[in-house]
């Protein structure tokens, strides 16, 4: 039986620049397609393009490439990507799997804490709603390369998930698996902050008729339990200059300190020295990692 080629991918969304966190992240997604002789491919999330901030896409590059984060193939973007979307949707919506629903995060919190399909026989207008995927009987566990097995909420896993928005976007957790089957990606690495939906998100692959593929949740980096660098708490852009230090500084949070620091200090050198060392045994197991404002580089 012949392996899988390897195929990884970082899918940041343009939403800001890359702060230490998504660095990190960046590099172990890297370091694990690398060491495998793996492809590594980037994806711009501009899904949301309420969200999207102008030239944060190039900023992005710009920063990867600094740090010697090179990319295969050419960067897709998920704003060209609608017509496979909306071929995904209407694929789900000729099977009926597809309803209209008008709650808003308010009402489903007054009804409880988990979405219980209240709109699925009330027959809405696609129109000007959002549209939800039924979920039934789904596995709420799921293997991981980090943590092992992990199992989320039974409720959570199977609440009809939002495939398009009321202000008629496709849903993030539409665009990354559609996505992630286009471009036959066989690892994600990311954040720990997307374990809960990744059960949803295999259940849109199964009716998509693709194997999930292997995961990896990295802890996402916080300057105090719960609270993780983001570009909302508005963490810090990751400078492009003085990147083999910056590197350095997030290999230490991936568990790989290097004792003697390379005379040439150059960053290429040190991921080729990176990629032979990684190994996902040298992560930390919790959800995030505390860091202190001084290492945030
Ligand atoms: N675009 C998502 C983010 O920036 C990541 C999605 C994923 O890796 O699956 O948080």
């Amino acid at each position: 039986q012949q392996a899988l080629p390897y195929i990884g991918r970082f899918a940041p969304s343009p939403s800001g620049p890359l702060h230490l966190g998504s660095l990190s992240c960046a590099l172990v997604s890297y370091l694990h397609a690398k060491q495998a002789g793996g492809k590594w491919l980037v994806r711009m999330e501009d899904v949301d393009t309420t969200r999207v901030m102008p030239n944060a896409d190039s900023t992005i590059l710009h920063q990867l490439e600094a740090h010697g984060l090179h990319w295969d193939n050419s960067v897709v973007y998920q704003t060209q990507r609608q017509e496979a979307y909306q071929a995904a949707l209407s694929s789900l919506q000729a099977k009926q799997l597809v309803y209209a629903c008008d709650c808003t995060r308010q009402t489903i919190k007054t009804k409880g804490r988990y979405y219980t399909s209240y709109c699925q026989h009330r027959n809405l207008s696609d129109t000007g709603n959002a549209l939800r995927l039924i979920i039934k009987n789904n596995q709420a566990s799921f293997d991981d390369l980090l943590l092992g097995r992990v199992t989320v909420e039974p409720e959570f896993c199977n609440e009809d998930l939002v495939l398009k928005r009321k202000d008629g976007l496709f849903a993030y957790n539409l665009a990354v698996v559609v996505d992630d089957i286009y471009q036959g990606v066989t690892h994600v690495v990311r954040g720990a902050d997307l374990i809960d939906t990744t059960p949803q998100q295999n259940y849109l692959y199964g009716l998509l008729q693709s194997a999930p593929p292997q995961y990896l949740h990295f802890p996402v980096l916080s300057r105090a339990p719960g609270k993780k660098l983001s570009k909302q708490n508005h963490a810090k852009a990751v400078s492009t200059e003085n990147t083999y230090q910056t590197l350095s500084v997030a290999l230490t949070y991936i568990g790989l300190a290097r004792e003697k620091q390379l005379a040439t200090q150059d960053p290429s050198e040190l991921l080729q020295w990176a990629i032979i060392h990684w190994s996902p045994k040298l992560l930390s197991k919790q959800r995030e990692i505390l860091i202190s404002d001084v290492n945030e580089v």
